[in-house]
């Protein structure tokens, strides 16, 4: 079987005992689509991942004991991923050892510094599913940073700029797994002989063969999501925007019997999908990649009948009779009793043209969930001060030899949270620094990025370092641009609700307006686009619920009203 390139998954315990069970579980349900290798010490484990490596091997999964002679299991792991960045690593310990504190303990520190990925509980029965949930957790999470992940579309263009970077956006952003080939690598010559297709490229070709060549947006929506079926367009409830706070809304709006649709100027997620991995949202221990709390929120907003439209802009509301008209992208308008502006925000600009001219070829916008599994070896630098920007540091810090991260500010405890801070300083390829700011770049003669000037502290001293990716996370403003005057907003352009908008004076009605309810009248706002909002996917969501129990409400008072009017 050696020599054969399928991926390894490597178990390493000095309990002969316990290694052979672990065995026994691996070589019954895996041994058909990845080799097997058992260590019995760690320097054994060593050893093999060093020649895996020299022999061009993947490694899938490293599952370790807690403890060897001379090191810890957490230590084992986090040199295992020195070896073979992509390897998922999971630390084995035994049922019912939370209970002495210690091991607690070592998972919190061995995750914190990035060693493991998660713990996995020992088999203890065969079959033992709850090993195998975990193991094949540890799997898809591992086929999802390779690519190999089932139907990931694969796009094919001359260059990484242009349209083919636009077409990559797009498939992010409905969290569409996708890689991308360029045209005169072998790889690209191959699937554009084989789909047959011709010019004009770029070419997106689907798992299920599907070909499409330089897609629009729209081409690639209707491929991918879904588009409104122009003679059904009259709805209960309109959410614009599918982020948390706009899916949360879907999912309770449709669960209660509100015809539901979602439009999206992109896909799904919003951004959520750019964060690689979401640690503080409620009820998923190991943490969760954004992209696929969205998929899992936009499935669940589907079967209980919700309707989307990826791909649409809402341009303007409007009011008339007891509907709102909300008008779209594609020339249309849909009309529905209540809508619901859950549309967020999209990252500031840096506005330097040297460094814009090279968004796709090494420098990114938003978090580098799907870039970072590329950048092995690379030195990449990030900018931003801000929780999203420690969490895309610690992200590329798992692949790339070495992470700088630039801010503006003279300490990082101003924008982030405690745990990141605790994170980026016990990650030793993470080098912060401080009181600088990104003010150039170039790129090298395959125009990918090269370099990138720096300018630093008091005296403004700029200095060239050299780059291989650049991730910006600069902030974001709220995308309020198209909204009518009759919505108030507040500082930066955020939606004023409730009582802001009371206070604001601006409110038409004789009742006062809902918690979540703009100055137009059954036109709510949830999550990042409303003044005074947390900024966090809990929060998005938590009002993006709240806002279907206000439309309810709302229709409550409306015919409570139509009512009475009848009756005098
Ligand atoms: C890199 C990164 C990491 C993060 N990590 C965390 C974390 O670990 N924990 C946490 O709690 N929070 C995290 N956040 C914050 C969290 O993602 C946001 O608070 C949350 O996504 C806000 O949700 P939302 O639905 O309000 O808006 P958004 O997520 O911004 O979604 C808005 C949606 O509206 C769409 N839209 C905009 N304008 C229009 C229009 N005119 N027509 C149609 N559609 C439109 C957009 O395409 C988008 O899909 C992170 C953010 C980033 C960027």
């Amino acid at each position: 079987m050696r020599g054969v390139s399928v991926p390894v998954l490597l178990a390493v315990d000095e309990d002969p005992r316990a290694l052979s069970e672990v065995e026994r579980e691996l070589v019954d349900r895996y041994s058909r689509s990845y080799r097997v290798v058992c260590s019995s010490s760690a320097e054994e484990a060593m050893a093999e991942l060093r020649a895996l490596r020299g022999a061009g091997e993947d490694v899938a999964l490293v599952l370790a004991a807690q403890s060897f002679e001379g090191m810890s299991g957490g230590e084992l792991l986090g040199r295992a991923r020195e070896i073979h960045a992509h390897a998922q690593r999971g630390l084995l310990i035994d049922w019912g050892s939370w209970g002495d504190g210690h091991t607690a303990e070592e998972i919190f520190d061995a995750m914190a510094r990035r060693h493991i990925e998660y713990y996995v509980i020992r088999p203890s029965q065969t079959p033992d599913e709850l090993f195998h949930q975990s193991v094949s957790t540890f799997l898809l999470e591992w086929a999802n940073a390779r690519r190999v992940s089932p139907h990931t579309v694969r796009i094919v263009g001359e260059s990484w700029i242009g349209r083919a970077q636009e077409l990559k956006e797009v498939l992010g952003r409905c969290a569409v797994p996708h890689a991308f080939l360029l045209a005169d690598s072998p790889e690209g010559r191959a699937l554009v002989e084989e789909t047959g297709a011709g010019e004009p490229l770029p070419l997106v070709v689907f798992s299920n063969g599907m070909v499409l060549t330089n897609p629009t947006d729209l081409e690639l929506a209707s491929a991918t999501g879904a588009t409104i079926d122009p003679k059904r367009r009259e709805f209960d409830v309109a959410i614009v925007g599918a982020g948390p706070a706009g899916l949360s809304a879907a999912v309770y709006g449709a669960s209660e019997g509100l015809r539901t649709l979602v439009v999206d100027e992109g896909g799904i997620g919003g951004q959520a999908t750019s964060s690689s991995l979401i640690r503080n949202y409620l009820g998923f221990p190991r943490g969760i990649g954004g992209r696929r709390l969205a998929e899992s929120a936009y499935e669940q907003a589907w079967v209980f009948g919700a309707k989307f439209a990826f791909m649409h802009d809402a341009m303007a509301i409007r009011r008339d009779g007891d509907r709102l008209y909300v008008s779209l992208s594609d020339g249309g308008e849909v009309s529905a009793r209540a809508v619901i502006l859950a549309n967020g925000a999209t990252y500031r600009r840096l506005g330097i043209e040297e460094i814009e001219d090279l968004v796709g070829a090494g420098v990114f916008y938003g978090g580098p969930a799907h870039e970072a599994p590329t950048t092995v070896d690379e030195q990449v630098h990030v900018v931003g001060g801000a929780n999203s920007a420690g969490q895309a540091a610690l992200n590329l810090a798992e692949y790339a030899r070495e992470v700088t991260l630039v801010v503006r500010a003279d300490s990082l405890e101003k924008g982030m949270s405690h745990y990141l801070v605790r994170q980026i300083e016990a990650t030793p390829n993470v080098e912060v620094r401080l009181e600088t700011e990104a003010v150039g770049g170039g790129s090298g003669e395959d125009g990918w990025l090269q370099s990138l000037v720096l300018r630093s502290g008091a005296d403004g001293e700029t200095e060239t370092v050299p780059s291989d990716g650049l991730f910006l996370m600069i902030g974001a403003d709220p995308n309020t641009d198209w909204l009518p005057a009759e919505i108030v907003l507040g500082p930066g352009g955020f939606i004023c609700t409730g009582a802001d908008v009371e206070a604001h004076g601006d409110w038409p009605l004789a009742r006062s307006p809902f918690s979540l309810e703009t100055s137009m009248p059954g036109v709510f706002a949830a999550g990042d686009v409303r003044h005074g909002s947390i900024n966090r996917v809990a929060s998005a969501v938590g009002e993006g619920s709240i806002a279907i129990r206000l439309v309810h409400d709302l229709l409550a008072a409306e015919q409570l009203d139509r009512s009475e009017q009848a009756r005098r």
